[in-house]
C-alpha cells in the first residue's frame, strides 16, 4: 500500500505543532508540518528531527491562493493525493486589544473561517479514500452560537444549509461588525467565536457532501482541543497542554476505515451537541 500523507496548518508551534509530533509517531507515512512563516517552520521540523522524528516542510499561508494552490501541487505531483488534512491554523486578538471591533471580526474570520475554507476547497478534493479531515474549532463556537438570535441559530443549526449561505452570513457579520451593528443583525459580540461558528458548520457542510462523494469512507469531524496553553490561549491560565489539546483531534485523524463518526463535534474524544 502507499504510504499516507498527512497535511496540518498553522503547525510551526502550539497544539498544530503537537498534532504534528504525534502523526510523527502514530501515522505510516509521510506528515508535512506547514507553516506561514518558512522560516518558524523550518526551526520547527528541526526540533523534531532532534528527537529522531522525521516530519517533511511545505509553506503554507491559509489566507493566500497562491500559496494554497503551490502546496495543492506539490501533493498531487509528489504523491497524487493527501489522505488526512488538519486544518489547525487559527488566530485571535487578544482580550486586551484596541483593533476596532469591525477589523477584528474581518480579521478573525478571514483566517480562521475564509482561510479554512479555501485550504478545503483546494484540498477535500485530492483526499483519497479512507481519507481523515480534523477541522479546528473551539467550544467558543458553541458560546457564539447559543448569543445568536433564534432566527440565526436556527439556520446554523439546520444541517440541510448550503455553504453559500453560510458565507454570505459571516460577510454579513463582518460588514455589521464594522458598522457597530453585528447585534442588532442577531450575532454574538464575539468575532472569534463568529469565526468557529463558521468552521463548526462548514464541517457539517464538508461532511454531508463527502457522503454523496464517490470516494469511499472519507471522514470529516471537527473538534475543541480545550483550554490549552499556547500563544494564542496565554501560558499561565488554561489548564491543558498544548499536547493535551492534540489528542482528539489525533485521534480523529486516525479514525480506523469504515468508523461510524462523520460531521460530528467532538471534545475529548466524544461528540458533544452543536
Ligand atoms: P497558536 O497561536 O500557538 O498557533 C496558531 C498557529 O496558527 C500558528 O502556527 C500560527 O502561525 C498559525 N496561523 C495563524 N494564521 C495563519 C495563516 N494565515 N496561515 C497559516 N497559519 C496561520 O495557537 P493554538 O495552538 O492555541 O491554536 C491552534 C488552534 O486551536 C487554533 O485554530 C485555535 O483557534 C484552536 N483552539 C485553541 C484553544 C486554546 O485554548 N489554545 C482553544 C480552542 C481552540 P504564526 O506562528 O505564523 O502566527
Amino acid at each position: 500500500m502507499m504510504s499516507r500523507v498527512a497535511v496540518v496548518t498553522g503547525a510551526n508551534k502550539g497544539i498544530g505543532f503537537e498534532i504534528v509530533r504525534g502523526l510523527c509517531k502514530q501515522l505510516d507515512g509521510i506528515v508535512y508540518l506547514t507553516a506561514r512563516n518558512e522560516k518558524l517552520g523550518q526551526e520547527a521540523v528541526q526540533k523534531l528531527k532532534s528527537e529522531g522524528l522525521n516530519p517533511s516542510f511545505h509553506q503554507l499561508d491559509i489566507t493566500n491562493e497562491q500559496s494554497i494552490q503551490a502546496l495543492k501541487q506539490h501533493l498531487q505531483d509528489k504523491h497524487g493525493g493527501l489522505d488526512v488534512l488538519v486544518n489547525n491554523a487559527g488566530f485571535a486578538y487578544k482580550a486586551a486589544s484596541t483593533a476596532p471591533f469591525g477589523t477584528q471580526a474581518e480579521d478573525t474570520v478571514g483566517i480562521n473561517f475564509f482561510g479554512t475554507l479555501a485550504v478545503s476547497k483546494a484540498l477535500l478534493p485530492i483526499i483519497r479514500p479512507h481519507g481523515r479531515v480534523v477541522n479546528v474549532s473551539s467550544q467558543g463556537s458553541n458560546m457564539s452560537l447559543s448569543k445568536c438570535s433564534t432566527e440565526l441559530q436556527a439556520r446554523f443549526r439546520d444541517r440541510s444549509i448550503q455553504e453559500e449561505e453560510l458565507v454570505m452570513s459571516l460577510n454579513k457579520f463582518i460588514e455589521t461588525a464594522k458598522a457597530g451593528k453585528h447585534k442588532e443583525n442577531g450575532f454574538s459580540d464575539s468575532a472569534y467565536g463568529m469565526s468557529k461558528v463558521g468552521v463548526t458548520v462548514l464541517t457539517f457542510i464538508q461532511a454531508r457532501e463527502m457522503e454523496k462523494d464517490s470516494r469511499e469512507d472519507i471522514l470529516v469531524n471537527c473538534m475543541c482541543p480545550g483550554w490549552c496553553k499556547s500563544d494564542m490561549a496565554g501560558w499561565e491560565r488554561p489548564p491543558r497542554s498544548a499536547a493535551d489539546g492534540a489528542d482528539t483531534a489525533l485521534f480523529l485523524a486516525l479514525l480506523p476505515p469504515n468508523t461510524d463518526s462523520q460531521g460530528l463535534f467532538f471534545y475529548d474524544r466524544k461528540p458533544i451537541p452543536f
